[in-house]
């Protein structure tokens, strides 16, 4: 196929998914971003993208819900008409619990978003790029976390446990797709700065973790978005399955 690849990030409006956004457009892509609430943020860095050249469209749509993922992917649809690369980015966290104290609207809710959500936008992207189905082939890149590994104890294992879900469908749908061109890895983020960590209540955590890190200070959305793309390029060609820490030795 000709033409600018065109690559889909979920939760593409901040943080790491608006940084891939960015290094996608400059590197040739043009771009579906989607977000749920701050339509501002999305706005803004569309109109960044545009002067860059890149075809960019934003859409609004919660991954968490069956509504949502089908309005992503309807306009994936009316304003692009193929798909090159799935970014399975949307996630999210809760304020810090023991298990014991989980309420089973805050797992539902976790797992709707961060593991069925992310399930359910891989079959979309699969009907559409799979070679079994008519497609050209392509790529997913799931944002998991090194909390998969890591277990976060006392903050919320809910999320980590959603992230080694993310880790195991990462290498079983790689291998059920590998033959019909379809790359599919995994990137587990170590502590980012970003807005995430507020979101959950502790605005300054990433700064207060440096000391917890290897390298002694927390990642940069663009050097996660750096391992995103590579996943994405051509020079990933024999990569698949593969979980690739970006975490700063933790
Ligand atoms: P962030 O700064 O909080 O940004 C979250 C993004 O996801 C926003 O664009 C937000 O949209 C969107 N979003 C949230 N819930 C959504 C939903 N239900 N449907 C669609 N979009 C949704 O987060 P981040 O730190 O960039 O995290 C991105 C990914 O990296 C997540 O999967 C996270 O688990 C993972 N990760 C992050 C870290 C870290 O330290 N930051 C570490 C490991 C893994 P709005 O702008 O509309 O709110």
């Amino acid at each position: 196929m000709t033409g600018r690849p065109v690559v889909l990030i979920t939760g593409g409006s901040r943080g790491i998914g608006a940084a891939v956004a960015r290094k996608a457009a400059s590197q040739g892509w043009d771009v579906l971003v989607n977000y749920v609430a701050q339509e501002e943020a999305a706005r803004s860095l569309a109109t960044e993208l545009h002067a860059t050249g890149a075809r960019t469209e934003i859409i609004k749509g919660d991954t968490g819900s069956e509504e949502g993922i089908a309005a992503i992917f309807a306009a994936l649809d009316q304003h692009f008409g193929r798909l090159d690369a799935l970014v399975n980015n949307a996630g999210v966290v809760d304020h810090a619990e023991r298990v014991e104290d989980f309420s089973r609207a805050r797992l539902d809710r976790m797992f709707a978003i961060n593991v069925i959500g992310k399930i359910r936008c891989a079959a979309e992207a699969v009907r559409r790029m799979s070679t079994a189905h008519g497609g050209q082939g392509g790529s997913i890149v799931n944002i998991s976390s090194m909390a998969a590994v890591l277990g976060s104890p006392g903050q919320y294992v809910d999320y980590a446990a959603s992230k080694g879900a993310i880790d195991t469908f990462t290498v079983g749908l790689s291998k059920e797709v590998a033959a019909e061109g379809i790359r599919v890895n995994a990137v587990r983020p170590g502590i980012i700065d970003t807005d995430i960590h507020a979101s959950g209540g502790i605005p300054d955590r990433a700064i207060a973790m440096a000391s917890a890190i290897p390298m002694r200070r927390p990642g940069l959305a663009g050097e996660v978005a750096d391992a995103v793309l590579y996943l994405m390029s051509s020079q990933a060609s024999y990569v698949t399955g593969a979980l690739l820490n970006v975490s700063g030795g933790r």
